[in-house]
């Protein structure tokens, strides 16, 4: 397996102005595991209840992703949901369910046990140091956290990011992790607790890396229709992650983390331009690429 990632996998109820759903497939592993599977081979460890039927399961396997890691409990799925405010930048938790996730502990199965990149997505800090227990050192750990953890298991998190390569958090979560307003002085903070590359999100604004060569920031698509920005974020990760593990062979220098965020930039376009998943379904290696040049023009410049 080249790339596993671990995180929830989840219904969704979405309300954005352009419209809604309700209890639609979603969940953070969910969003990086599509956008990944378009470069790389990829597990999902995670958790589902006995709501999660063959339909719902059928969105996953469409894009070929190793469900083997993924166990059914009793109980209800891991259920979220989330309003938009009219400019998409800012959004309410509703609701958030637990469900199965509640008793959830990562097990990882033998064939998953020598992953050459690994996703710890947005759970308990504490249930991400056990996956990285599980396993032979990947060539590269990538990790994503959130507020609830930051305030609520600061020192579990410590020793988890002890052990991460690249952190992908957005721009609020770096100020409240490194307890610093200024983002470049945040980074610094940050990579001092083990992440050897920080890589910021900030929304429509796109991304920046902080890393040990100057920073790296790149734009977010300008898009004319914005549908709903959930998993954005996961796509982000899913996208560079993803072509990491396609580009395996090459060192991980600073051009190719520079192409696979933008990659990660690309794959988040094409999710917020539908509802849900359902951007992430069906794309073509030439329309990826066609995003890809796109975003590339997007800030070129000419020589004098
Ligand atoms: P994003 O928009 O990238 O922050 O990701 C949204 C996805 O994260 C949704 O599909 C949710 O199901 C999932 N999600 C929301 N809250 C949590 C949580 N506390 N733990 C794990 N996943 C979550």
């Amino acid at each position: 397996m080249s790339l596993l990632v671990v995180g929830s996998v989840a219904f969704d109820s979405i309300e954005t102005p352009f419209g809604a759903r309700r209890e639609v497939v979603g969940g953070a592993a969910t969003y990086f595991a599509l956008a990944a599977s378009y470069f790389s081979d990829v597990g999902v460890v995670g958790a589902v209840g006995e709501d999660f039927g063959p339909e719902h399961m059928s969105v996953l396997q469409r894009r070929n992703i190793d469900l083997s890691g993924l166990e059914r409990l009793e109980g209800p799925t891991f259920r979220w949901s989330g309003r938009y405010s009219y400019d998409l930048n800012s959004r309410e938790t509703l609701d958030t369910q637990l469900g199965v996730f509640e008793g959830f502990h990562p097990r990882i199965p033998e064939k998953y046990r020598e992953p050459e990149f690994l996703f710890l997505g947005n759970i308990d800090p504490d249930l991400q140091h056990a996956v990285l227990s599980q396993v032979k050192r990947p060539r590269l750990v990538g990790c994503d956290t959130m507020n609830f953890w930051i305030e609520g298991k600061p020192e579990a998190l410590k020793r988890t990011l002890s052990l991460v390569d690249v952190l992908v958090i957005n721009d609020s979560e770096a100020r409240e992790l490194a307890k610093e307003p200024n983002l470049v002085k945040a980074a610094a903070r940050i990579r001092g607790m083990g992440p050897k590359t920080l890589i910021v999100k900030r929304g429509e604004f796109g991304a920046a890396a902080f890393g040990a060569t100057s920073p790296f920031a790149v734009p977010a698509l300008l898009l004319d229709s914005v549908q709903d920005p959930t998993g954005a974020g996961d796509s982000f990760a899913g996208g560079m992650m993803g072509y990491l593990g396609a580009n395996a062979s090459s060192t991980i220098g600073d051009g190719l983390m520079r192409r696979a965020i933008a990659m990660g930039s690309v794959m988040a376009s094409f999710t917020v331009q539908s509802f849900g998943v359902e951007g992430l379904l069906d794309l073509t290696p030439g329309q990826i690429e066609q995003r890809y040049a796109e975003l590339k023009a997007l800030s070129h410049l000419e020589a004098d």
